[in-house]
């Protein structure tokens, strides 16, 4: 069995509250998943999606209160595009601009797309397909089934050489050549949801600071265990580059490379999801955390930025 597509996104954001109000408030996206950094537990590690959080639905975030603006660089994903049905543009530029949100619209091989940048500076895009209004969707108040966003779409990478990194996204990772904006190279996943990398060449001389705003890493599907490693293998064999051990990340088991681009790649199985730990129907309701984390709750839980608005 083969998947290719996007599993998710993780970027880095500042106040925990803040992102909290803007992905799942203003954007509609559900809070699947509320955990630490297993390598941080200090820190939030947040996680957004659909109703069930399914690969090439998730954004996660590591927020960090007091963390500067990232500064651009080459080897970095410089936009991530949220997908919603084609009708549902004129109501997301009025619901994000009542929210004071910048927005540019914008039009990209014949479809519809909304530019804007989430309150940390992370760089978004809602792009208008025909047909996402029969994707499943996660319905909040405010924000009904014919507008909801459905997952990803694409996300653009800036790297020094496309081709190096297309090569990965294609021999490595399973994507093909596909449409994209003029100047852009296009690769297209092969599942449901179907996602897209679109690559355009960067020309900055220097490498990215991370800071708010950031996406840290981009992370693909890998169908189970067996498939990683057969990726991983390939990537060794074919590229001459060492993907990490396998890490457990409870909610889906990742190993990790950089692209010769520079952008950290992350390879992560489908399964088991985020109802491994907790009841779908209240899925991030509560503090969730590794076995190995367990003992030490209390602690961690009191030392938790809080992720209520903070009173003025
Ligand atoms: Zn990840």
């Amino acid at each position: 069995m083969s998947v290719a597509g996007i599993h998710h996104v993780t970027a880095m954001a500042g106040a925990p509250w803040r992102n909290r109000h803007f992905h799942a408030e203003i954007l509609g996206q559900r809070l699947v998943k509320r955990t630490v950094n297993f390598d941080d537990p200090a820190t939030w590690h947040l996680y957004y999606g659909d109703g069930e959080g399914r690969p090439g639905s998730a954004l996660t975030f590591f927020p960090w209160p007091h963390i500067a603006p990232g500064r651009p660089g080459d080897g970095e994903t410089v936009e991530t595009a949220f997908r919603a049905p084609a009708a549902a543009l004129d109501f997301w530029r009025e619901r994000l601009e009542a929210h004071g949100v910048a927005v540019q619209a914008e039009e990209r091989h014949g479809r519809g797309a909304l530019t804007f940048r989430d309150p940390d500076g992370m760089a978004l895009a809602i792009i208008g397909v025909a047909g996402a209004q029969d994707e499943p969707a996660w319905i909040v108040p405010g924000i009904d089934a014919s507008a909801a966003l459905r997952g990803f779409e694409s996300v653009t990478l800036a790297v020094p050489d496309p081709d190096i990194t297309g090569a990965i996204l294609r021999d490595v990772l399973g994507f093909r050549h596909s449409e994209a904006r003029p100047g852009h190279l296009g690769l297209a996943g092969s599942d449901s949801p179907l996602t897209a990398v679109e690559i355009v060449e960067s020309t900055h001389g220097t490498r990215p600071r991370l800071g708010a705003g950031s996406v840290h890493h981009v992370a693909f599907r890998a169908a189970d265990d067996a498939a990683q490693e057969a990726m991983a293998e390939t990537l060794r064999s074919r590229f001459g580059i060492e993907a990490t051990e396998q890490r457990d990340r409870n909610y889906f088991r990742s190993i990790y490379f950089r692209e010769p681009g520079g952008v950290l790649f992350e390879i992560a199985t489908d399964g088991p999801g985020f109802a491994v730990d907790e009841d779908p129907a209240h899925l991030g309701e509560t503090l969730q955390l590794p076995a190995g984390l367990e003992a030490r709750r209390e602690t961690i839980a009191a030392r938790l930025p809080s992720l209520e608005p903070e009173e003025a």
